[in-house]
């Protein structure tokens, strides 16, 4: 099937609440370009410099997601016109995601990775964490970032019942900070578990391999 027609499928398979970021690292322009043909806007990419060269050369309604682990050096690259970043795991980082929208005049709007799956190659931060930055005063006084939400990834995982539980606990951390800190996002949803984590209460998911093909590694 083509990009378009994956793409589509998808869309169709989802809920409206539902937004869909189509994951384009490491595929070229061309892809891409043929997903926008198909009506996607979103598209989602792990890599700050490889992000940066699709923007400068695809159309500018394209809201660019960075869904990757961020290299502080490397924010200051994006932030004139990254539509959300999903990644972010401290509060150095969200410091730094502040300074570069300030000098840009925006304001950038962030999730917190909250760390849910069990295995210790996951990024993010642990869920006791969470209400101590966001209670803190350094966040606080952060005027140019706004925490829409939560960003999680579950452990990989052929057994459903760990992915599940682990959706679960990012779905209840978000119950439990979204009406104090106005949160309209909880992204979680890869192709081999987006369904799933719809069912446990996901408004974002981010699809890669089942909307392109698959990846070389990398
Ligand atoms: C690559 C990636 C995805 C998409 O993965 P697929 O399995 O290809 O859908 C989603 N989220 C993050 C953070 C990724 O790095």
């Amino acid at each position: 099937m083509s990009i378009g027609e994956n793409l589509l499928d998808i869309q169709n398979s989802i809920p409206k609440h539902v937004s869909l970021v189509a994951v384009s690292k490491t595929k070229p322009t061309s892809d891409i370009l043929e997903a926008y043909e198909a009506g996607q806007r979103i598209f989602g990419e792990n890599k700050i410099q490889e992000m940066v060269g699709k923007y400068d050369e695809l159309p500018k309604d394209i809201a660019w997601h960075m869904i990757g682990h961020l290299q502080r050096n490397k924010v200051k690259y994006m932030a004139h016109f990254v539509d959300l970043i999903h990644g972010v795991d401290s509060l150095k980082t969200l410091k730094e995601i502040n300074k570069q929208a300030a000098l840009h005049k925006r304001t950038i709007a962030c999730l917190l990775q909250v760390k849910i799956a069990t295995e210790d190659t996951k990024f993010g931060i642990p869920p006791n964490e969470i209400g101590t930055i966001l209670a803190s005063d350094e966040f606080k006084s952060l005027e140019n970032i706004q925490i829409k939400g939560f960003m999680g990834m579950s452990s990989f995982t052929q057994n459903d019942d760990i992915v599940k539980t682990e959706f679960e606990l990012l779905k209840t951390l978000y119950n439990q900070y979204a009406p104090s800190y106005n949160f309209d996002t909880l992204s979680m949803g890869m192709s081999g578990d987006f369904p799933l984590a719809i069912s446990c209460g996901s408004n974002m998911v981010r699809v890669g391999s089942a909307i392109f093909g698959t990846r070389n590694k990398i």
